[in-house]
């Protein structure tokens, strides 16, 4: 960074500088700047600042400043500075050294102003007191909006990693972490939980073959038949490979039974589109039934939903199995 000129000696007008726009004395203004430093910076290197606070305008050229000057926010934002604009402001006014990285995009000159005669500035120029005041409320505006759209975008990748790629269904994390809950609310308000497990017949068979792809197709179109067969207060899992949950929260054991029988029908029912020269496969599906008893927790709840589903299986698969009823 060269000394190259002072503002007065530079040719620059007062009028091409936003943060004193509208001063109703500019001339007695650019006789206080006429003093103040124009440096040059060469295009890609850094504007020195030191530890002092100063304010610098753009005078030709554009500089690059990443983070937290304009946005107040360290995060790897750039943005640009372009003539007649200015960086620096906040730390002037907050009296601390400028944390941001600034570095020149191309061959800039900058004013230089000190901290110090900014502020007197301030107290002569309500022009520049104004200017500043909605500068910085930009700012903020703006560092607000992009916190926010980054909190969407925390949310919005949290409930992607919920969600199973291949089916669209919840996935074990969600489970994990939604489950223990529901079984608290049930057993606080005393309603009943149900709890259908899932597992697709002979599907080793079918993707040896139709392939995996249509093994995948089958799984996609299990997942629908779930997803489709359900009220907006259920909830479907893919809890692991090809087996299934379906959480029923205030649901009866029997109308759970019936939601499985239903489920299991048009699991027999629905067509895969597979591989269109062998005739359309079709899946059948297994399923365990339980409801939450008392003073039991989830890992019991699926421990009965799986021996239900084992008992599905031995008895011959294509079918329901409700829980075994306490002696
Ligand atoms: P059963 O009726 O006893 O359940 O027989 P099965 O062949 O379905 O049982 P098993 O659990 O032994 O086999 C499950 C098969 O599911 C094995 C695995 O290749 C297949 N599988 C698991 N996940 C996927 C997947 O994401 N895509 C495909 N295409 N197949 C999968
Ligand atoms: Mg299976
Ligand atoms: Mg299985």
């Amino acid at each position: 960074m060269k000394h190259i000129s002072t503002f007065g000696a530079s040719g620059h007008q007062l009028s091409e500088l936003q943060l004193f726009r509208g001063s109703d004395d500019a001339p007695a203004i650019a006789r206080r700047l006429a003093g103040c430093a124009v440096m040059r910076v060469e295009a890609g290197q850094p504007v020195a600042h030191g530890q002092q606070a100063r304010l610098y305008i753009v005078l030709s050229g554009a500089l690059a400043v990443a983070a937290d000057t304009r946005t107040g926010m360290a995060d790897g934002t750039v943005s640009k500075v372009l003539p007649g604009e200015s960086v620096g402001e906040q730390s002037v006014l907050d009296e601390e050294a400028n944390l941001a990285s600034i570095t020149a995009l191309e061959q800039s000159d900058l004013l230089v102003i000190e901290a110090d005669l900014v502020w007197q500035l301030i107290d002569e120029s309500n022009a520049l007191a104004r200017n500043l005041l909605r500068l910085l409320s930009f700012r903020i505006r703006a560092a607000n909006a992009q916190l926010r759209r980054r909190q969407k975008l925390g949310e919005f990748y949290r409930q992607l990693s919920m969600i199973d790629g291949l089916t669209g269904l919840y996935n074990r994390a969600w489970l994990n972490d939604v489950l223990p809950t529901m079984v608290a609310t049930a057993h606080g308000a005393g309603t009943p939980l149900a709890l259908i497990m899932i597992d697709l017949d002979h599907f080793k068979k079918f993707n040896d073959s139709h392939g995996h792809l249509a093994g995948d197709q089958a799984l996609r179109t299990a997942a629908q038949v779930l997803s489709g067969a359900l009220r907006p207060t259920d909830c479907a899992v893919r809890y692991g490979g090809e087996e299934m949950m379906v959480l029923l929260p205030d649901t009866s054991d029997k109308v759970a039974a019936a939601v499985a029988e239903r489920l299991c029908e048009r699991m027999r029912q629905a067509v895969v589109f597979g591989d269109m020269r062998l005739p359309l496969p079709h899946i059948t599906a297994s399923l365990g039934v339980a409801s939450l008893q008392p003073q039991q927790d989830e890992h019991a709840l699926i421990a009965a939903a799986d021996a239900a589903l084992y008992r599905a299986k031995e008895a011959g698969r294509n079918r329901v199995a409700l829980q075994e009823q306490p002696a």
